[in-house]
């Protein structure tokens, strides 16, 4: 496949940006491709476990971005599908001789934002902008297109072991990656490569393993009290808003630590009532960050007592709920000095760092990354600068699509060995 094949791809994918586990019109080209390619897949329930997906969308959601992939050309049988079955579609390739089992994850979901209507806008220009509501502001249109070049390139044959190309929902909210863990795709996988276009960083950079990232966990927490009149019988209440209140406050003061940069946010607050009626519910959700997984447990075990205080002092009871979740991995350096040869062989890559930082943030990549170490394998998180324009998760974010063709060289480098 070449450079304009996976522009073309891109773009297809930027035009129809799909919410996490809602990708169906996302999902059902990439099945398309693989199919015309004749790489065999794997999906539904060997591909992700769907029951546990902690908060799984709405069947009105499901409706909604269904009736949207029929309308953009998907079959009717086929959405339904993947409405029951889950969004994840992995393409096994068999390669010719004795080697590792690889893994590569790339990402497909987009983010709540609208995206720039601007003129001076390429997606604008090109005539490729979102229509959906939904933007790919973190350039999954380019991972999904990469993985799929990948793909087309590799199904010769001639390369050793074998690659499981891992297309992922959901993640941003860090969502997707665990029920693809409980369905067993790292299992027996030697090696897990991670790649991400972007990191604000110029088209020919390339970062063989990212070295900062953040373990997070994303929480709601839903208070249940008591209505009652403000004015008759307010006593008989219980302010399951001012619990909500004094949770959000404790939160925010939890302290910092000195062995590990933390982060900690509340993002949202909603209760139910009215100016005369004491709240009988209200629901957070928050946010922990760490470059440290075990000071991750201590700050969630924190939260968890600034819930549970809170509650207490108000005499309503509180139920916290993880709906995300990612790790902090660090790259082997022996999987380094493959990536490290792969791109002195790549021309088009003229900066390569074997490690460096990434920005902080945080991906759930590094989740499967940690099961494959912890078994005994290899793996490494890639960054491929794509002189992002703006941020990342902004209406003006855009890659630039000469990144493309440098990611899947450098891949396809990877893998054939
Ligand atoms: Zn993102
Ligand atoms: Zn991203």
């Amino acid at each position: 496949m070449h450079s304009d094949q996976i522009t073309a791809l891109r773009r297809r994918f930027h035009a129809h940006a799909e919410p996490g586990f809602l990708e169906y019109r996302t999902a059902s080209v990439i099945l398309a491709e693989l199919a015309g390619m004749g790489v065999p897949v794997t999906t539904g329930a060997d591909a992700i476990d769907v029951g546990s997906i902690a908060v799984p969308p709405t069947d009105a959601e499901k409706d909604e971005w269904g009736r949207r992939a029929v309308e953009a050309g998907s079959s009717p049988d086929e959405v339904a599908w993947f409405q029951e079955h889950g969004t994840a579609v992995i393409a096994e390739l068999a390669g010719n001789r004795e080697g590792p089992v690889w893994g590569l994850r790339v990402d497909i979901d987009a983010l709540p934002v609208d995206e720039e209507t601007a003129g001076d806008h390429a997606p604008v220009v090109g005539g490729f902008r979102s229509t959906t509501g939904y933007m790919h502001a973190c350039g999954h249109d380019g991972h999904a297109a990469i993985g799929l070049a990948l793909a087309d390139r590799l199904r010769d044959g001639n390369f050793p072991g074998r690659v499981r190309i891992l297309f992922q929902p959901a993640e941003e909210g860090v969502r997707g990656a665990q029920p693809m863990i409980d369905a067993g795709v790292t299992r027996g996988v030697d090696r897990m490569l991670a790649v991400h276009l972007g990191g604000d960083l110029p088209t020919g950079t390339v970062v063989g393993g990212v070295t900062d990232a953040m373990a997070t966990t994303k929480w709601t927490a839903r208070f249940d009290g008591e209505a009652a009149h403000a004015a008759a019988a307010p006593e008989k209440g219980r302010h399951a808003l001012a619990a909500a209140a004094q949770a959000t406050l404790a939160i925010l003061a939890l302290p910092r630590f000195a062995e590990a940069d933390t982060r900690v946010n509340v993002g949202t607050f909603h209760a139910d009532g009215s100016a005369n009626i004491i709240p009988a519910r209200a629901t957070i959700t928050y946010e922990t960050r760490s470059t440290s997984n075990t000071v991750l447990e201590e700050l969630n075990r924190r939260a968890e007592a600034a819930v549970q205080g809170a509650a207490q002092m108000y005499g309503v009871t509180a139920a916290t709920k993880a709906y995300g979740r990612a790790a902090v991995s660090q790259p082997d350096d022996a999987l380094l000095e493959d990536v490290t040869r792969a791109a002195a062989a790549v021309p088009a890559v003229e900066h390569f760092t074997p490690k460096g930082p990434s920005g902080g943030g945080s991906d759930d990549a590094h989740l499967l990354i940690n099961e494959v170490q912890q078994a005994g394998g290899l793996g490494t998180y890639i960054f491929v600068g794509a002189s992002n324009p703006a941020p990342h998760h902004h209406r003006r974010f855009d890659v630039d699509e000469a990144a493309l063709p440098i990611a899947v060289d450098l891949l396809e480098r990877i893998l054939r060995g």
